[in-house]
């Protein structure tokens, strides 16, 4: 049995995952936010109450944001800035007596899109998280790609490419640049953006909706959302040419992505024909969790 847990600012969720991919349990419980002696005991306790729920014993796997450096063990880049600095992997194997995986939640839901959801017949998938930040994760071969900097596969700090003149230098960012793909490419960059445009003060959601219902300040917005989403993609074409792109997080609900960005990297990426899909997600919401599951492969549970 493999057990998953994603590690998220404001709640833990665990699954048990069978070897098929079938989920055996599942629970949720609050992170014990600003207390790490707190999160780790609270990360056991899960998983002791999901062996306790199916009677049997798991590999586990955490989804986290940020990572643990390669180069000292230590968590980085998180955005529950508590677990910052902490030997969270030592501290958890030792805790619950047996290895534990870790990952960027984005290499997660990667993974779990390689494995069995929209991504499962190809060898490269480039998974793109765009919701409340922007960042991404590259699955081969059912295995998250990692890297020396474990930095594999982000794009969302990478600046916006071929900008036009009003797109540069672009908004700050808070990792201390200006003009991020982040910027642009989350839900709260898009919400600026319309800002921008129209003094309307709205969310990505209702933007993509009243797009949809032909609002012609919305529709603007969609479409410069969809061309720099097109740039910044083609970019990620070039250097790992991928056989899919999943998009996940709150945007990948914009049905009209999966139509549109396609035919608009055609004019951006290297080549005289693009066919790579981009992809809804099979498990939505889960595929953090799935992922984190599924960072002990097959043959390894
Ligand atoms: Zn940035």
């Amino acid at each position: 049995m493999r057990i998953g847990l994603d590690l998220g600012g404001t709640k833990i969720e665990g699954i048990a995952l069978d070897d098929d991919g079938r989920e055996l349990a599942r629970r949720r419980i609050a992170t014990p936010r600003h207390d790490y002696a707190a999160t780790l005991e609270a990360m056991a306790a899960l998983v002791g109450a999901l062996e306790g729920d199916t009677g049997r014993k798991g590999t586990v796997g955490v989804g986290m944001p940020g990572a643990l450096s390669p180069a000292t063990g230590l968590v980085k880049n998180a955005n529950s800035t508590w677990l910052i600095g902490q030997p969270l992997d030592r501290d958890l194997s030792r805790r619950l007596d047996r290895p534990v995986r870790f990952a960027n939640d984005a290499n997660c839901f990667a993974l779990s899109e390689a494995v069995d959801g929209a991504g499962r017949e190809a060898r490269v998938v480039f998974g793109v998280i765009v919701g409340t930040g922007t960042g991404g994760g590259i699955a081969v071969e059912r295995r998250v790609l990692t890297g020396p900097n474990a930095i594999a596969g982000e794009w969302g700090h990478n600046p916006l490419p071929w900008p036009a003149p009003a797109e540069w230098p672009g908004p700050p960012c808070y990792c201390g640049k200006t003009g991020c793909v982040e910027t642009f490419l989350s839900g709260p960059g898009m919400a600026r953006d319309h800002r921008e445009a129209t003094g309307e003060e709205l969310a990505a959601p209702e933007i993509a909706a009243r797009a949809g219902a032909g609002d012609a300040g919305a529709a603007g917005t969609l479409e410069r959302y969809e061309q720099r989403m097109a740039r910044a993609l083609a970019v990620v074409l070039d250097i790992l040419d991928p056989d899919v792109v999943v998009l996940g997080g709150g945007m990948s609900q914009v049905t009209r992505l999966y139509e549109a960005v396609p035919r608009l990297w055609q004019r951006w990426a290297f080549s005289d024909r693009v066919d790579t899909p981009l992809r809804p997600p099979v498990h939505g919401g889960s595929s953090g969790v799935r992922g984190a599951a599924w960072l002990w492969g097959p043959g390894e549970a």
